[in-house]
């Protein structure tokens, strides 16, 4: 899984002029750096720069080579060979490494079969063509075919229904058509949610099967040339991809919230509650045009309408299908490299940076581009190690299996590991596969201040400026008007809050540990995404061509990772925290607000038969169904909270300009306390049916996958309708937030601004 970023349109030109030109980096010691002394500060710039001279985008290239020649999922051979190979990587560099093996359920098609058995006959490919240019894709022994990872056995046959992109909301759509999906299969193009979330909800609707399809207009030649002329996905490219109910837990299904150990107790996967319900298979646009074709039925709402030359209809039927689906439910060893280097003050203190290196295929931007990034790093501070620098706290680098299935690589070792990783991990820094572009980042705002003054001192390669000033140009010029308005005020940027998608998630989330996840792109947008296709030939043909955004995305967590792992105070703050918070306070209110005004609007319209009076009489459209008002909720618990925030985080960022005249024992106090804050930000029981997910402010939506939902139990429980949850929810984050400020005030009364209550 990868990050994506907003497309936006640049001139290619200056791009390329400008690509080599890269201005004298002279570090200047009288820039400010959060948790060091001015007189370190200069020291640190000076290591960094000598990191920076260390990287090698050859390096980069050579390594996604190799890495990329095979295809490598999970059980794969040449899977482990990856694994062995940066294994003796890690190890000839000096670190301490090995390889922690966890066995989790991997399901791999054993038949699968798509065909229309009327009006007419017509039997699925479900093949993506090999071209000639692109040698790889010709490896079709060694590739996964095109499927859907945790779908379920099944062999159904039934009228299809167009269901948009399978979100709860397209379903209020159809039943206004008088169209129910109970004992049908349904077909969704992609995009608008995550993939699973469109099986997950068409069988709690009763549908028993789903196809889902890319578009054209969406990811296709609407968008440009088609592979291999151009980047974007033709008529034969498939998106593989899980469909574990991630929402509720990531990992090994069978070995739900512990590890995945060769001993470890297993459920029955017939009755594991994260794999999929009903059978599912992803197809590409070749396929899916047969089959849209024969469908008849009321045309699809305008908004839904894709790219192929036909009349969507939304059905049911007359198009019926076969879908007969049947895996291999078999368990595999998962290879997780972690390789360390200890801190010579505070061995016990790691900064954790990762990034996995299993793929659906060949895998070169998904995760090859991140991995050899991580690999460099590992590199040149193994070459600082050598002049005899060593880092005041460990640094862990770990290579991450089993991502694209469900997490399973990380989930299962954080698990495994999770009492030592809460005491011992200060921050999780994850990247996944990396583009050419603008800054995209997100994680913890405890290290909002401190990642500004990371994307500050990186330069951007293609434009001579930092690559925080090129994210704020970007933001200035086509970000939205509440983007712009940040952009314009000059305070730092803003960083995204964390859903799910790759490995930080266990990490961040169950575990509670600082986290976050970098990459470039906007520049590179393609189709290639979980296909055959995405391979070398591709990447450097169409992505970061000459690994220049790689080499970036090194100096940018290298400096992460040197900068936590000697900083005298470690660099958490707390205002950006608090004043994001509020901010999802203001918003879960609003929405609430706004809920109330939109239910009472059309309750009234539903009442004064409006709907009927607009509907053609010839067409079914009936009015929406009546909701129940929404009551007024008692918000003042979260204020009241977010009030005592604010003060305490204001008090402890004002301490902590004088930290450097702490003693040594204070300073271990402090930072012990700093790191730990985001454990806090926990709650035992975890939110509402999935206790897995822990963390108060952060989590993916139930309903949208990797889109994130902060304040997530109130936000959900409002937009669910769930009234008394929603108080509740109120409450129990309030208690949350309450716990974690006694925190920042015990912090603050290290530094000598407050004294503890
Ligand atoms: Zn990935």
């Amino acid at each position: 899984m990868l990050l994506r970023f907003t497309r936006q349109s640049f001139f290619l030109l200056a791009g390329l002029l400008l690509s080599h030109y890269s201005p004298a980096q002279a570090p200047a010691p009288t820039k400010p750096l959060l948790g060091f002394a001015p007189a370190q500060a200069s020291a640190e710039y000076t290591l960094e720069s000598q990191f920076d001279a260390q990287l090698k985008a050859d390096n980069l290239r050579e390594w996604m080579k190799k890495l990329a020649a095979q295809p490598h999922h999970v059980g794969s051979p040449y899977d482990r060979e990856n694994a062995r190979f940066m294994a003796s990587l890690f190890k000839s560099w000096g670190y301490d490494t090995r390889i922690d093996t966890s066995y989790v359920l991997f399901p791999t098609p054993k038949i699968r079969v798509l065909e229309l058995v009327s009006p007419t006959a017509f039997k699925a490919g479900l093949v993506e063509a090999p071209v000639k240019e692109d040698p790889v894709s010709k490896q079709t022994r060694e590739q996964l075919p095109t499927y859907n990872c945790f779908s379920a056995d099944g062999d159904v046959t039934a009228e299809l229904v167009f269901v948009n992109y399978g979100v709860p909301s397209d379903y209020e759509e159809l039943e206004r058509r008088g169209i129910d999906v109970k004992g049908k299969i349904v077909i969704a193009k992609y995009g608008g949610s995550w993939r699973g979330i469109k099986p997950k909800v068409a069988a709690e609707k009763g549908a028993i099967g789903c196809i889902i399809y890319s578009d054209p207009k969406d990811d296709g030649y609407a968008q440009g040339d088609v592979y291999p002329k151009g980047p974007f996905k033709n008529e034969t490219m498939v998106q593989r991809g899980s469909v574990l109910d991630m929402p509720v837990a990531p990992g090994d299904p069978l070995t739900p919230g512990y590890g995945a150990t060769k001993d470890a107790k297993r459920l029955d996967y017939k009755s594991a509650p994260t794999i999929m319900k009903i059978p599912v298979q992803p197809i590409s646009y070749a396929d899916a045009l047969p089959l849209l074709k024969a469908m008849g039925g009321p045309m699809a709402p305008a908004a839904w309408r894709g790219g192929l030359p036909i009349a969507y209809r939304l059905g049911p039927g007359p198009a019926k299908v076969h879908l007969k689906l049947t895996f291999d439910w078999k368990t595999e060893p998962v290879y997780n490299i972690i390789a360390t280097m200890k801190g010579s003050e505070f061995p016990d203190q790691w900064i954790m940076r990762g990034n996995h290196h299993d793929a659906w295929v060949n895998g070169a931007a998904d995760p090859v581009s991140g991995m050899v990034a991580v690999l460099e790093e590992a590199r040149a501070l193994s070459e600082l190690a050598k002049t005899g620098w060593k880092p005041k706290r460990t640094i862990v680098f770990a290579a991450w299996d089993g991502e694209e299935p469900g997490l399973l690589g990380s989930t299962e070792w954080v698990e495994t590991n999770e009492q030592l990783l809460k005491k011992n991990v200060v921050a999780y820094l994850n990247t996944d596969g990396n583009g050419r572009g603008f800054l995209g980042a997100g994680g913890s705002h405890t290290l909002e201040p401190f990642f500004n003054q990371v994307a500050r001192d990186v330069t951007d390669p293609e434009k001579g400026i930092s690559i925080l000033e090129r994210r704020r140009a970007a933001n200035l010029v086509n970000g939205s008007p509440e983007a712009r308005q940040e952009a314009q005020s000059g305070t730092d940027m803003r960083i995204e809050a964390l859903g799910s998608g790759s490995d930080y998630t266990s990490f961040l989330q169950h575990a509670g540990i600082a986290a976050m996840n970098v990459g470039f792109g906007g520049e590179d947008a393609g189709g290639d995404y979980h296909s055959v296709y995405d391979s070398y030939e591709d990447y450097v043909k169409f992505k970061d061509t000459d690994f220049a955004y790689g080499v970036a995305l090194a100096k940018t967590m290298g400096r992460c990772v040197l900068r936590l792992a000697n900083a005298d105070v470690l660099p958490f703050s707390f205002q950006s925290f608090s004043n994001t918070v509020a901010r999802y306070g203001s918003e879960v209110k609003k929405l609430a607000e706004t809920m109330r005004a939109e239910t009472d609007r059309q309750n009234q319209l539903i009442q004064d038969k409006r709907y009927d009076s607009v509907a053609d009489p010839k067409e079914t459209l009936l009015p929406p169904t009546r909701k129940e008002p929404v009551p007024y909720l008692n918000f003042s618990p979260l204020e009241n909270a977010l009030l005592r925030l604010e003060k305490s985080a204001r008090e402890y960022d004002k301490g902590s300009k004088k930290e450097s005249s702490l003693s040594d024992a204070q300073k271990l106090e402090l930072n012990l306390l700093l790191y730990q804050t985001e454990r806090y930000l926990l709650s035992e029981t975890g939110l509402p049916r999935r206790p897995w997910f822990k963390h108060q402010i952060y989590a993916p939506g139930f309903y949208t996958g990797y889109g994130v939902k902060t304040l997530p139990g109130i936000r959900e429980a409002i937009e669910e309708r769930k009234w008394t949850e929603a108080d509740q929810q109120i409450r129990s984050t309030a208690a949350t937030l309450d716990r974690f400020t006694d925190q920042v005030d015990k912090a603050a009364a290290i530094t000598g601004q407050v004294s503890v209550k």
